[in-house]
């Protein structure tokens, strides 16, 4: 096989489940990288409007959001199995108690058959890792925890607020505490060479995670990002030299991690480049070309 799929990794841990389909949920936290608690301005790429359908959703509850959002994809995907995603924003972002009444309806519906988080490595705490444990037991819990790239340095320029180490040390919790995880990482953030993506890819293959999601750098509209592009303080990754990445990353992972997705995602008015990333099936084409 050329890659791991997502969808032959979602069979494994769901084998009584032909399909599963993702439903988006809004759990209404912040993030630390924006409230202060860590830093204010947040990661100097992200506006949440520009990758989650469910960014505006923070005042409705999870329950509402489950009725509104369900029979959308019951429509299309009648036999599917639902796996509950708490997308935007930090979803481990709140105290314990707090977090098991934000997660309990997603837990609770007849229709979930696992819960995906996606949080950032250094916002889960012990307290929150036994909860997860906790939940686990009930259904399968998947923590998506961010990395983006396994440079420091690059982490510190554009605002992160954590580490590599806070990446791994949370893989190491998490699985001690049994938890599925997977990863998010982004190939071109200014200044990274190949160098630093085959970095990045060894260290998400060290790491154990089962899966991660490799995303191009995008810019959007209202960002710090946005604004240094402007300026011409770095560029952007060619169509493809971001497939001759997505290759190299996928060779060092190798078929033990399963690929989630390598196309953009920011589809929407919000985006200002690359102008290729929209085109998923050429970028698939020419990754597996390269694979060949
Ligand atoms: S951690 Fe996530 S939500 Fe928070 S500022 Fe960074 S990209 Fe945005």
């Amino acid at each position: 096989m050329l890659y791991f799929t997502y969808k032959e990794f979602l069979a494994q841990i769901f084998p009584e489940w032909k399909r599963v389909r993702k439903l988006p949920l809004n759990g209404g936290m912040s993030c630390p990288n924006l409230d202060g608690s860590r830093g204010k301005g947040g990661c100097s790429y992200c506006n949440n409007k520009s990758f989650s359908p469910v960014w505006d959703k923070a005042g409705v509850g999870v329950q509402e959001q489950i009725a509104e959002y369900l029979p959308r994809i019951r429509r299309k995907y009648k036999d599917a199995g639902i796996l509950a995603y708490f997308q935007p924003y930090t979803n481990t972002y709140a105290p314990v108690d707090r977090l098991r009444e934000i997660y309990e309806p997603a837990f609770a519906s007849e229709e979930v058959i696992g819960v995906a988080i996606g949080t950032r490595p250094d916002t889960v705490p012990n307290d929150v890792m036994e909860l997860l444990a906790y939940e686990n037991s009930r259904k399968k819990v998947i923590l998506e925890l961010g990395l983006q790239t396994a440079s420091d340095k690059t982490l510190e320029r554009v605002g992160r607020g954590h580490t590599v180490a806070d990446f791994t040390d949370a893989v190491k919790r998490a699985h001690e505490a049994e938890l599925t995880v997977t990863s998010h990482v982004i190939l071109g953030l200014p200044g990274e060479t190949m160098e630093d993506f085959e970095r990045t890819a060894q260290t998400i293959k060290d790491s154990g995670v089962s899966a991660v999601k490799i995303h191009p750098l995008h810019i959007v509209r209202g960002t710090r990002m946005a604004e240094e592009f402007e300026r011409g303080e770095f560029g952007l990754l060619s169509f493809e030299d971001y497939c001759s990445a997505v290759a190299r990353f996928i060779r060092i992972v190798g078929n033990s991690v399963a690929i989630e997705r390598f196309s953009g995602e920011a589809q929407n008015e919000t985006l200002i480049a690359p102008d290729w990333s929209g085109d998923r099936n050429k970028i698939v084409a020419r990754v597996e070309e390269l694979l060949r």
